[in-house]
């Protein structure tokens, strides 16, 4: 008796000393919600005002530019699916995360520190639903539903969620993005009301080979998309870009295009391949009068209404974690981002796909909300690369920043307290050469200039004045001012060395050339 009453009397002074010491007294944690899409290029949303999104609005995603901030400066390391998502959750580039290719680079070690470990060790509830793509199971999550179907890319239909790394389940009815609406709001609804959160909401849509919900077929059927400025680029004075294969004339498969076999084939083999003919530049078209000019246009406009079919579902599913959150007296203490993993062509130099350094598959989309820190209707052109989400998510909670995380804090963008001090972004990308042949590269992106080395079969270099060529046209290496080139060679070595990415060029063909086999995690038992 007497123990349970000192007992008492030192709970009581632990819990009163809890308080008083507490600043976070009268405010309620921040909630963190991250949503990414997949291959949603700025282009395609409204809040960054592109002639195509004028006809095919984003009204969900603009809310949260709106309500907070758009940022117009956000650059992905490596633009990949894989690559780019294991530097948003390391907060560290390819060559330091390991997970530096899609293809043959084996699977991303979740044993390594990510960002949403930081939010679970610190009493966070953690959950990760819809597409992971980094093969191993996730870590650092209460709760997990990933899709695992397709070689971990998942399906639009039909598609195939492993969760918390043992139960498979088959979607057979709704649609993938339907799927992950529907099981965030189941999460959001069963989770622990006392503790915060932090949910990763994220996408399978709009990737190839972009297969929109049915409710959506009918947008845009009586109207056709503008093509961009640079659709038919020659891509002279650009060795690399000339020897691709992503052109939306030569490249986009019958799959791609929605087509059907004429009859039933009679292996599974024939059936794929018969929807594969055209990824490496087999001419067909579907139906003998649709040539040339009218059968490219045909194709891109085939192709830009379906991804933008799909960019409505991931929009209005938006919208719905965003209505929930205010229905739920939650929208004041949550902050929001929206992203995609990377940028991607939307017929800007002939293409469609990513993997380039050029600024459509650069850039990546980013809006941020976070009532009380972010005034609403923020726009900001700091230089922001995809390795600093990790350490500004981890700030804006007032968590402590790992040192080992190589981005920084964008945080104070907003609070003007100390912003990324740098004068140019990082690029490397390695995989070569499926599946669009783009070469090996890395390079910087200051605020007028980009520099990029092409070297893995070649040794190219190319150079672009943004501020008076932003298309990046016309490649001025061999005519810009030496002192110019001097420079900026100059800067990309001290930034390569900076992040500890100053490999000889035979060192990093090494990395292109090592073939790491993944090992997916395959279904186990599918509920029907
Ligand atoms: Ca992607």
């Amino acid at each position: 008796m007497r123990h349970t009453f000192y007992l008492l009397i030192v709970l009581i002074f632990l819990s009163s000393c809890g308080e008083t010491e507490s600043p976070q007294k009268d405010k309620k944690p921040l909630n963190i919600v991250y949503i990414m899409a997949d291959d949603l290029a700025y282009q395609a949303i409204s809040a960054y005002g592109s002639e195509i999104s004028k006809l095919a609005p984003t009204p969900n995603i603009d809310r949260i530019a709106n309500e907070g901030a758009r940022m117009d400066a956000v650059y992905c390391t490596n633009s990949i699916c894989g690559p780019s998502r294991a530097s948003i959750l390391t907060g560290k580039f390819s060559h330091v995360n390991g997970f530096y290719k899609n293809v043959d680079g084996g699977d991303f070690d979740g044993e390594q520190l990510t960002f949403p470990k930081v939010f679970q060790e610190n009493g966070y509830q953690t959950a990760v639903i819809g597409k992971w793509h980094l093969g191993t199971t996730p870590t650092g999550f209460d709760y997990s539903k990933v899709l695992i179907n397709w070689g971990g890319q998942g399906t639009y239909f039909k598609p195939q969620f492993c969760v918390n790394g043992t139960d498979t389940i088959q979607e057979y009815k709704r649609h993938s993005t339907k799927v992950i609406e529907d099981d965030c709001i189941d999460w959001l609804e069963s989770r622990d009301k006392d503790m915060p959160f932090m949910l990763l909401y994220q996408f399978k849509a709009p990737h190839r080979d972009w297969r929109p919900d049915s409710i959506y077929h009918d947008l845009f059927t009586d109207f056709d998309f503008p093509l961009p400025d640079s659709f038919n680029d020659d891509y002279e004075g650009r060795l690399a870009a000339s020897e691709n294969m992503m052109e939306i004339e030569n490249h986009l498969n019958r799959r791609d295009m929605k087509q059907e076999p004429p009859h039933a084939l009679p292996t599974r083999k024939d059936s794929m391949k018969w929807y594969a003919y055209g990824d490496r530049g087999q001419f067909w078209t579907p139906n003998d009068s649709l040539q040339g000019e009218e059968l490219k246009y045909w194709k891109y406009q085939t192709y830009i209404k379906d991804y933008l079919r799909c960019v409505a579902g991931v929009d209005r599913a938006i919208g719905t974690l965003l209505d929930y959150l205010e229905e739920n007296g939650l929208a004041e203490n949550t902050l929001v981002v929206y992203t995609s993993d990377q940028g991607f062509y939307l017929g800007e130099h002939g293409w469609f796909d990513k993997r380039w350094m050029y600024e459509e598959s650069f850039k990546m989309p980013f809006v941020i909300k976070c009532p009380g820190i972010i005034e609403p209707g923020t726009t900001s052109d700091q230089m922001i690369m995809n390795v600093d989400f990790a350490p500004t998510l981890i700030d804006f909670a007032g968590l402590d920043v790992p040192g080992e995380m190589q981005g920084t804090s964008f945080k104070g963008v907003f609070t003007e307290e100390e912003v990324p001090n740098r004068e140019a972004v990082y690029y490397h990308y390695y995989e070569w050469p499926i599946w669009h042949k783009v070469q090996p590269h890395y390079g910087i992106r200051t605020d007028k200039y980009k520099l990029m080395h092409f070297y893995y079969s070649m040794d190219e270099w190319e150079l672009y004045d943004i501020e008076s060529d932003p298309q990046e046209m016309h490649n001025i290496y061999n005519e810009a001012p030496e002192e110019l080139i001097l420079d900026l060679k100059q800067k990309l070595e001290h930034i390569r060395m900076d992040y500890k990415d100053d490999y000889s060029i035979n060192e990093m063909k090494v990395m292109t050339d090592t073939v790491i086999k993944r090992v997916y995690n395959e279904p186990n038992k599918v509920n029907k």
